[in-house]
């Protein structure tokens, strides 16, 4: 059988255990020795513990918790050839040369580029008889395959990334109950949700909680948006309603690109309109929790479908994402995905929010 190794890597998100269980029991399934890597790259490039065999068994009862029961961690030493010779040395020592990484874009970056300098990482280690011919004959290839955990929903060419349904529940409890407080006392909560570049969380939770105004990166308000935002707020308190919600992304800015914060909202609310008026930033109250039923379902199914990608890989097939389109799990371009994603980032930094919207549309 062949041997595979998982791992997690970037920021963690809700959905992240279901998806390493499904690639473990997979890969077991399908005859694979399947290899659990701990604390990311970083477990990589040190090897010894940070690399273990895992069994149907390690990943019980595992599925709905929210984080990653692997570990994460940002790995300056995986940026750098060397580390990368060290990780390549200690994936061989195990026989892996299959990958399933679950993370962010830059995850997925640094995958794709171990994939590409393979070859050449062999070549110096068997230069230098850190490994054998025989191992640099037997693993001469590294296949990857990536899953996208990222609560923000950022990634171009998915529906939905794993942990953003999670998030979304995890921020519409903090509205509700942030809602019965705010009604005691005929109160105005402006609550300040994650999304830099991406206002997915507080548009869906706006919509979602029935909240009076919402500010995405992508909807920079024209000047003059205080009087039209206090005007509705008002309206609102006319219509005998006894409490109002401001839902505002992290990211949010005017059309000049000013960032516009929760804080400067707050207080023109409370000059203008002498409303009770405070801020709630939800910070990483988002990324917790247990996760939600669909991205335990999405992380299975996006799981299982890596290790079957990985099965079908051959040494001059592209690396793949796994993706959901229109609730299809399927397999798009790794490397093409990645750089609209950035390219999406770069477009909303240089406000060029029409090219945003065209790169979006057409992932
Ligand atoms: P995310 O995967 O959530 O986008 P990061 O951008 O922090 O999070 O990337 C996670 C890790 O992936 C980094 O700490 C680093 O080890 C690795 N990585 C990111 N970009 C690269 C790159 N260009 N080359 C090699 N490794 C990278």
């Amino acid at each position: 059988g062949r041997s595979l190794g998982v791992f997690t890597s970037g920021g963690d998100a809700q959905g992240m255990n279901a998806a390493l269980r499904a690639a473990v029991r997979m890969g077991i399934y399908l005859g694979c020795k399947v290899y659990l890597i701990y604390e990311g790259y970083q477990g990589m490039v040190d090897g010894g513990n940070n690399i273990q065999l895992a069994t149907w068994a390690t990943v019980s009862g595992i599925i709905g918790a929210g984080g990653t029961l692997i570990g994460s961690a940002r790995c300056m030493d995986f940026k750098e050839r060397p580390g990368r010779l060290r990780a390549a040395k200690n994936l061989i020592s195990f026989g892996i040369n299959n990958l399933v990484c679950i993370g962010g874009d830059g995850s997925l970056t640094g995958a794709n580029l171990f994939k590409q300098e393979w070859s050449s990482l062999l070549d110096e280690l068997t230069e230098t008889k850190q490994i054998t011919e025989e191992e640099r004959e037997n693993y001469s290839f590294l296949n990857i395959v990536g899953l996208v955990g990222s609560i923000d929903n950022d990634f171009c060419g998915t529906d939905m990334t794993i942990g953003a349904d999670s998030a979304l529940h995890r921020i519409i409890e903090a509205v509700d109950a942030i809602v019965t407080t705010a009604f005691s006392h005929q109160r105005c909560f402006v609550m300040e949700v994650m999304g830099r570049h991406c206002g997915y969380l507080a548009l869906a939770a706006g919509l979602a909680s029935d909240a009076d105004w919402i500010m995405i990166p992508e909807n920079p308000p024209e000047k003059g948006w205080e009087d039209k935002l206090c005007k509705r707020l008002a309206l609102q308190r006319e219509l005998g309603h006894r409490l109002n919600i401001v839902l505002i992304a992290e990211g949010a800015i005017d059309k000049e690109g000013k960032p516009i914060s929760a804080d400067y909202i707050k207080d023109i609310i409370k000059k203008r309109l002498k409303i009770d008026t405070r801020v709630t930033i939800l910070g990483h109250v988002q990324r917790g929790g247990a996760a939600s039923a669909f991205d335990r379902v999405l992380g299975t199914r996006m799981g299982a479908e890596a290790v079957l990608a990985l099965m079908n890989a051959t040494p001059d097939s592209e690396p793949v994402v796994i993706s959901l389109n229109g609730n299809q799990t399927c397999r798009i371009p790794l490397m093409e995905s990645v750089e609209k994603t950035k390219a999406v980032a770069k477009a909303m930094e240089d406000k060029d929010f029409l090219r945003a919207a065209e790169l979006r549309g057409t992932s």
